[in-house]
């Protein structure tokens, strides 16, 4: 068993880091005023992520989440700790890597399921950092935590099909550059639960597709990355050639699509609560309570002490589940990819807590990013499945170990 990273995955990292610290960390006080400048289009991408696009692009550092010939070719391994890095400064790093969600799972889908013309029309510009696209499951009416209870109608009609319905939560749809939607819905409700849905591409731009509003996540409207959009398809007729892969794949698409979506999540996660705890320790080293530094109370060095085994326990598990993803492939990792989905969030929100904490009422305020970081995190719990939709999954799965014996 190998502990370190090998020689593609450092020399990465040095220039990861380099980059980081060169360009990343000092353009965060530029996005924060660029987001506060009432001048600019609310919902439009800031300029500054395009500039740090032009200037990664530059240091061959992008699409590094994309395996095989289309993207940098890294394995989940040599990727991991890559993006555990951009998660250090989760609103500007992931996205000038063109390495954020939901482009990211987008683009492995139609790298994945796409034909030839789909992935000339929409993955091309999306690989060149050119347009955004947004994935829409999600329905307000019902549980869509079970895909089978999606309502929306995607429904044939000579040469197109017609979508109907409406879907929110839709990440980056609020972005004026965001020109594509990958819908899900029902093709065939009278069929086997698990063939009814399919997927379809819906350009903006379709008569019938409304944005109708952005959802706020604990009050922050998220415009950093494109928001989280109310989207109606009301009508909306797009060529048959639009459908991804064959009718009723749809739910197979959508699993597929999931796992490296949520190891991604995870990796981020990770590197957010490495930031946390730096800005714990350096704020309780730097400020005095009761004479004493608070780095000098007993449980101040708990929660330092804690927050560091738990990142380590929780880096060893998303690596692992990585290198599964690699060796045995994403089936094969299932359990892990769960696992990881249930732990590393509650890891990093109670890391966030205590950095909170630390912080007084600074660390609610707007001059830290301690807040919108918990916020952002929390709502890990609930995207790309509740914690209790995957811990009744992995825990069938054991039950059904001894079962079967
Ligand atoms: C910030 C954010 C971004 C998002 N981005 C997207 C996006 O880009 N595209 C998209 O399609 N969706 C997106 N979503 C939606 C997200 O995927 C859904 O909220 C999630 O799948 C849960 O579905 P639901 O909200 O309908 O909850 P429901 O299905 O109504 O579930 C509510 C709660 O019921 C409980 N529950 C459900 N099933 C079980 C069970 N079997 N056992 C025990 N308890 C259970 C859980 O606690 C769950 O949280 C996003 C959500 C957020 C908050």
């Amino acid at each position: 068993m190998d502990f370190g990273y090998d020689a593609r995955t450092e020399e990465l990292l040095a220039r990861l880091t380099a980059f980081l610290d060169e360009h990343v960390y000092p353009a965060e006080p530029v996005l924060t005023a660029q987001l506060a400048d009432p001048a600019r289009d609310r919902w439009s991408i800031p300029p500054v992520i395009g500039d740090l696009q032009r200037e990664a692009k530059r240091r061959g550092l992008w699409n590094l989440f994309l395996p095989g010939e289309l993207g940098a070719g890294l394995t989940n391994l040599q990727y991991a700790p890559l993006a555990e890095l951009t998660g250090r400064s989760i609103q500007l790093a992931p996205a000038a890597l063109n390495c954020a969600a939901p482009d990211t799972g987008n683009m492995e889908l139609l790298a994945q399921f796409g034909d030839e013309a789909q992935r000339k029309q929409w993955l091309e510009p999306l690989l060149a950092g050119e347009i955004r696209s947004a994935f829409a499951m999600t329905e307000p009416e019902v549980a869509s935590s079970d895909a089978t209870n999606i309502e929306t109608r995607i429904e044939r009609d000579g040469q197109d099909y017609v979508v109907t319905g409406r879907k929110w939560y839709i990440t980056g749809a609020m972005n004026p550059d965001c020109r594509i939607f990958i819908v899900m819905g029902k093709t065939d409700p009278a069929a086997d639960p698990r063939r009814q849905q399919s997927m379809i591409l819906v350009p903006r731009d379709t008569p019938g597709v409304t944005v109708r509003r952005g959802m706020t996540v604990f009050g922050y409207d998220d415009r950093d990355h494109g928001g989280h959009a109310e989207v109606v398809f009301d009508g909306a007729r797009v060529p048959a050639g639009n459908l991804i892969g064959e009718a009723g794949s749809g739910f197979a698409i959508a699993q597929a699509r999931l796992g490296p979506g949520r190891i991604h999540h995870c990796m981020r996660a990770i590197g957010i609560a490495e930031r946390a705890l730096e800005l714990m320790c350096r704020r309780v080293g730097a400020r005095v309570a009761f004479g004493r530094p608070l780095a000098a109370q007993g449980v101040i060095q708990d929660w330092i002490a804690e927050s560091r085994v738990r990142i380590e326990q929780a880096r060893l598990l998303v690596l692992k589940t990585a290198w599964l993803m690699d060796t045995v492939g994403n089936r094969g990792a299932h359990t892990e990819i769960q696992a990881i989905k249930i732990i590393v969030p509650q890891t990093v929100e109670w890391i966030l807590d205590k950095a909170v904490q630390a912080h007084g009422a600074a660390g609610v305020s707007q001059d830290t990013p301690l807040a919108h970081l918990w916020a952002g995190n929390r709502t890990l719990r609930l995207a790309d499945g509740p914690d209790e939709v995957h811990r009744r999954s992995l825990a069938r799965r054991e039950l059904k170990k001894y079962q079967e014996a």
